[in-house]
C-alpha cells in the first residue's frame, strides 16, 4: 500500500519550514523527508534533523549511485531527496512531505505524477524581503541572492495545485490541514486505508 506525497514549495521566507513543523505537530504520523544538502548547516540546524549534511564528493557520489529521487542546484549548493527513505515510508502506507524547490518538484512529479503540489506564498514582496533581512545567519550578498531567487522560484506556482498565502500563521496553517484532510478523503484514498469497509458497503 502505497500513502500519499506531499510536495511543498516556497521561496525562502515565505514562513514554509515553520509551517511544515506545525503541520507535523498536528498531523505526526506524515512522514517528512529529511534531505541531503552541501550546504553548510545554520547555528540552529542539526545534522540528520534539519538535513544530512554532506559534502561536494559524497553528494557526487550519491548521484552517481542513483541514490536520489531528485536532486537540483539551489543558491548554489546541493539538495537531494532519498530515494531509498520515501520508497519505504510509502511501503509502509504513510503519507510522506518533501519540502523541495520547484526543479525537485518537477522531477519528482514525472516519477509520482499523483504527487499533491502545495505552493506557500507571502502576503507581499516587502513582507518577503523583511522576513529575509530577519534571518541574521544569511550574508547581506546571500540575501540579495535569495531575494532574486525567491521571484524565480515564485514563478513556477502554477506548476502546484494548492496555493496558500501565509499572512496569519493559524490561518495559513488551517488551510494546510484543510489539504491534507482533503487529499485523504478523496475516494480511491478512503478506499485504500479501509479496504475492507469498503469491500463490505460498496463492492460486496
Ligand atoms: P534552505 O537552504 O533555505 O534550507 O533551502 C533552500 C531551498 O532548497 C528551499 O527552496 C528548499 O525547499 C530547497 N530544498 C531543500 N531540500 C531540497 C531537496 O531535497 N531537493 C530540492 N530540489 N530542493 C530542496
Amino acid at each position: 500500500m502505497s500513502g500519499l506525497l506531499f510536495i511543498v514549495a516556497a521561496p525562502s521566507g515565505a514562513g514554509k519550514t515553520t509551517l511544515v513543523h506545525r503541520l507535523l505537530a498536528q498531523k505526526p504520523d506524515i512522514a517528512l523527508s529529511i534531505s541531503c544538502t552541501t550546504r553548510a548547516p545554520r547555528p540552529n540546524e542539526v545534522d540528520g534533523r534539519d538535513y544530512h549534511f554532506l559534502d561536494a564528493a559524497r553528494f557526487q557520489r550519491m548521484i552517481e549511485a542513483g541514490d536520489f529521487l531528485e536532486w537540483a542546484q539551489v543558491h548554489g549548493n546541493f539538495y537531494g531527496t532519498s530515494r531509498r527513505f520515501i520508497e519505504d515510508a510509502r511501503d509502509t502506507g504513510r503519507d510522506v512531505l518533501l519540502e523541495i524547490d520547484w526543479q525537485g518538484a518537477a522531477q519528482v512529479r514525472k516519477v509520482f505524477p499523483d504527487a499533491i503540489g502545495v505552493f506557500i506564498l507571502p502576503p507581499s514582496l516587502d513582507a518577503l524581503a523583511a522576513r529575509l533581512h530577519d534571518r541574521a545567519s544569511d550574508s547581506a550578498d546571500v540575501i540579495a541572492r535569495r531575494l532574486a531567487a525567491a521571484r524565480e522560484e515564485m514563478r513556477h506556482a502554477g506548476d502546484f495545485s494548492y496555493v496558500i498565502i501565509n499572512d496569519d500563521l493559524d490561518a495559513a496553517l488551517a488551510q494546510f490541514v484543510s489539504i491534507v484532510e482533503a487529499a485523504r478523503l478523496e475516494f480511491l484514498n478512503q478506499k485504500k486505508r479501509h479496504p475492507d469497509l469498503f469491500h463490505h458497503l460498496i463492492s460486496a
